[in-house]
């Protein structure tokens, strides 16, 4: 018989697939390595077994234990499935702005919920990052995994990712492309794929407008999970050969587009890094292999981007209905 002991036991090996649409008048290979495949729907159920393991082996988490993690997405998500295999409570720390079907995602799985008000500073005791670091203090056996600092996300992302994309192209991939958002994925595929082509593979990230990786005035954004305001531990900005900054109109309309064009319903993060790869790979030759990554599945964004209505109402006019490739984008 061929089965797994536990869905845990399923995280990682995720499937490459050639994109063949949107790539329209582009010789190179362009393939996309597709997150949604993991049991909790993304990537992050990669870092969250990483991070366990490692809690475990250090003596931070033992039996009975609760996990602590202001999180209000996929890294939840992720954590979960670990938890309910072995046995722990989880708490999930979630600013107001956040709660709703992610949020509801969360308690599905069993977790507690604790929801925080966004409007107060942080050093306020009501604040997101006050409130759980109360929690950790006060609850016997708390562990925090701190996915922005902790070395096991991008150590998950170099012992899996980067092996299996290697193995996938029988290690003829030329280009890495992934968005950053605690930039665990590009440090530690980036880093795996540098050493084993010695520095042959260009790892390339994307970044939204108004985030601190590529640079340029910080502002507001729209597309989830990638973009930062402040330098995490989880990111070493050696890794990226370069850096593409990808605007929301731009993301959005693409996300739509490997929907509708590629039947891949994905987040706009993916969108984003598709966006960046296809920038990339236009001026290459048709040996190049460009792999991609698609952090996560797009049913947790239906009321948002994919919503026309949401389109318009956020002043993306043009991509709003339209049924096949939108206008190119400015
Ligand atoms: N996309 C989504 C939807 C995510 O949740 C994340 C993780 N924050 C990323 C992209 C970026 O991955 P990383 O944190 O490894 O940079």
């Amino acid at each position: 018989m061929r089965y797994a002991q536990s869905v845990a036991d399923l995280v990682g090996n995720t499937p490459l697939v050639r994109l063949t649409r949107v790539t329209d008048g582009i010789a190179a290979t362009v393939l996309a390595k597709v997150e949604y495949f993991n049991p909790g729907g993304s990537a992050k159920d990669r870092i969250a077994r990483r991070i366990i393991d490692a809690a475990e082996r250090d003596g931070l988490l033992r039996p009975g234990g609760t996990i602590v993690e202001p999180t209000s997405g996929n890294t939840g998500v992720g954590l979960a499935l670990v938890a309910i295999q072995r046995g722990y409570r989880m708490i999930f720390v979630v600013p107001d702005k956040f709660a709703g079907p992610k949020v509801d995602v969360l308690r599905a799985y069993g977790a507690e919920v604790v929801v925080t008000d966004t409007s107060v500073p942080p050093e306020d005791p009501r604040s997101y990052y006050s409130v759980s670091d109360r929690l950790v203090r006060e609850i016997p056996g708390a562990f925090k995994p701190n996915q922005f600092a902790n070395p096991n996300g991008p150590l998950s992302h170099y012992e899996t990712t980067g092996p299996e994309i290697w193995r996938d192209t029988d290690g003829r991939v030329s280009h890495f492309v992934a968005g950053i958002g605690t930039g665990g994925t590009i440090t530690g595929t980036g880093r795996y794929l540098h050493e084993v082509s010695g520095g042959r593979v260009r790892v390339v990230g994307a970044d939204p407008e108004g985030s601190i990786y590529s640079g340029g005035p910080l502002h507001g954004y729209l597309v989830e999970g990638v973009g930062e305001d402040f330098w995490p531990g989880s990111y070493d900005p050696a890794v990226p050969d370069e850096i593409h900054r990808v605007g929301d109109a731009e993301t959005f309309e693409m996300t739509r587009r490997l929907a509708r064009e590629e039947g891949l319903l994905v987040g706009g993060s993916s969108g984003m890094a598709v966006v960046a790869a296809l920038r990339a790979a236009r001026e290459l030759p048709a040996e190049a292999v460009v792999v991609v990554l698609l952090p996560d599945h797009g049913r947790g964004y239906l009321n948002r981007f994919y919503d026309d209505n949401w389109m318009r109402d956020h002043g993306f006019e043009e991509q709003a209905g339209a049924a096949g490739p939108g206008p190119e984008a400015p």
